[in-house]
């Protein structure tokens, strides 16, 4: 029977979810729904100086707000949890001991002020100092002395670390679901501490350790985690344990110029690189996120799926649903992709048109009112629908239909000079009496009225719409202007044309 599969997001808790995170995330999600398998969230908190209080909470927020919920973790308990590593601390030290006791690890005494002067050492002659095959004959380290003697020092309470034992000399040949076949050189590797002094294990061990016991069949992740997949490789293989396949996604790169997308490059061009807006419990800075930025989750989704990965055709828009089916891994990109923000502000305005009239109407009826503009929410549907396809956040309806609600009060001076000229008041003032006396203020009605009035004065379109518009709308903007008649109405249209034909 083929094993069911079970991927994780494990993010350590140090701060708010990059939007690089957010897609390993949903990467994951899509490869789990596709295998009908499970999706699970692993907190990897064991580096305690690293922890920033909230960030938890923010990455469970950030995937439920993204409609890519876990299956298992915090709050969701499964059989394999519990899901935070700092609860799961006492599990990791036996796996220590045993790479000890299998030969795979050993103790290492050296102080932080020792290591410290070694690796000045070795910069001041141009070179970087690895703990690993080729000193650590020479280092404070159990392979120096008997087991009674470590035994000993242990006893003492000395402080120890417990560090993995590289081989040495061999070329590792390792499978990557998107890069194919890999080789490395173990030579190179450094003897990664497994083990620290505060008792907690290090990100590699607990990686492992947790990644075996939750039966994780693929590691998705980012590619700042290649280097590391040697020393993982090596580790599962000193357990006795079956690896599970990998994947290392490509890295996310910023809008202009080279590198990884940064917080920096959202703050310069002005777009958020957070899900959710994050308030830094230290300092107090506030970043921008999608969400209170007015973008649409399904949005946000489509356009990360898109950031590494297509399915072989030039389609862009996809449900949560066709994403799961199409999704495929192994057609994930090695080369890094171009966050393009202005990319991600046309899928929300694709987004945008979708929601329905009625619930952005009742939202935004609730924005009228806090400006003291009460609305029936029915002519508040009817005016989103008609300006609705020009804006791509919510936050811009109102500058998009404010000339619904409020008489202008200035008038667009470039159009005014030139289109309104010295008899316009006098036609537009003889329009107004035609529209007072016009019963049905229908669209319709209004504009097959208006039209034959022109046609009987012979007067020609353009000299009527464009300053008929000015009157209404202050501009030469908006729908069609029959449309915004009905919906102001005959009173308040009669108003206006007066008010500015005495105005221009
Ligand atoms: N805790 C690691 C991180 O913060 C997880 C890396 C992995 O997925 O193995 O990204």
């Amino acid at each position: 029977m083929q094993k069911q599969v079970r991927v994780r997001f494990a993010p350590s808790p140090t701060g708010p979810l990059h939007i690089g995170g957010v897609r390993t995330a949903l990467f994951n999600y899509l490869f789990a729904k596709k295998h009908n398998g499970v999706f699970y969230l692993r907190i990897e908190d064991t580096d305690q100086n690293r922890y920033v209080p909230g960030a938890e909470e923010y990455i469970v927020e950030a995937l439920n707000w993204c409609g890519i919920p876990f299956d298992e973790g915090i709050g969701k308990e499964g059989k394999y949890g519990p899901y935070r590593q700092s609860e799961r601390k006492n599990i990791y030290k036996k796996y220590a001991q045993d790479l000890i006791d299998s030969g795979w690890a050993y103790y290492a005494f050296d102080t932080a002020d020792a290591l410290d002067a070694l690796r000045k050492e070795e910069e001041a002659n141009g070179k970087t100092f690895i703990y690993n095959h080729s000193n650590r004959s020479n280092l404070d380290n159990s392979l120096q002395i008997t087991p009674e003697e470590t035994q000993k020092r242990i006893d003492n309470g000395e402080e120890y670390v417990i560090r993995f034992k590289i081989p040495v000399g061999e070329t590792l040949h390792l499978k990557d679901m998107i890069r194919g076949d890999i080789k490395f050189d173990t030579s190179l590797l450094d003897d990664k501490v497994l083990f620290k002094s505060d008792g907690m294990p290090t990100y590699h061990l607990a990686n492992i350790v947790d990644d075996h016991l939750m039966e994780t069949t693929h590691v998705i992740r980012g590619e700042e985690w290649l280097p590391s997949l040697p020393l993982h490789v090596l580790l599962y293989r000193a357990f006795g344990w079956d690896a599970p396949e990998f994947a290392h996604l490509p890295l996310i790169l910023k809008p202009v110029g080279n590198g990884k997308l940064s917080k920096r490059d959202g703050d310069k061009l002005g777009f958020p690189v957070f899900p959710l807006e994050w308030k830094d419990p230290a300092t107090g800075t506030v970043s921008a996120g999608y969400r209170e930025q007015g973008y649409l989750p399904e949005a946000v989704v489509n356009f990360l799926a898109l950031l590494g990965w297509n399915p072989g055709n030039d389609q862009e828009l996809f449900t949560l649903d066709e994403l799961i089916q199409l999704f495929d891994v192994e057609r994930v990109h090695k080369a890094g992709a171009k966050f393009d923000p202005e990319k991600n502000k046309w899928f929300n305005h694709q987004y945008f048109q979708r929601q329905d009239n009625e619930t952005l109407a009742k939202h935004f009826a609730q924005e009228l009112l806090e400006k003291g503009i009460n609305k029936p929410v029915e002519d508040v549907t009817k005016i989103v629908g008609l300006v609705k396809d020009r804006a791509t956040f919510a936050s811009e309806l109102w500058s998009l239909s404010n000339y619904f609600f409020e008489t202008p009060a200035t008038y667009d001076e470039k159009a005014v000079a030139k289109q309104w000229k010295p008899d316009t008041a006098t036609i537009m003032l003889e329009l107004s009496d035609v529209l007072y006396n016009t019963l049905d203020f229908s669209s319709a009605n209004t504009e097959a009225v208006t039209k034959a009035w022109i046609e009987e004065k012979g007067l020609g379109m353009g000299k009527v719409m464009p300053p008929l518009r000015l009157c209404l709308v202050g501009e030469l903007k908006g729908p069609h202007l029959f449309d915004i008649m009905e919906i102001i109405g005959k009173e308040e249209t009669v108003n206006r044309i007066r008010k500015a034909s005495s105005a221009l």
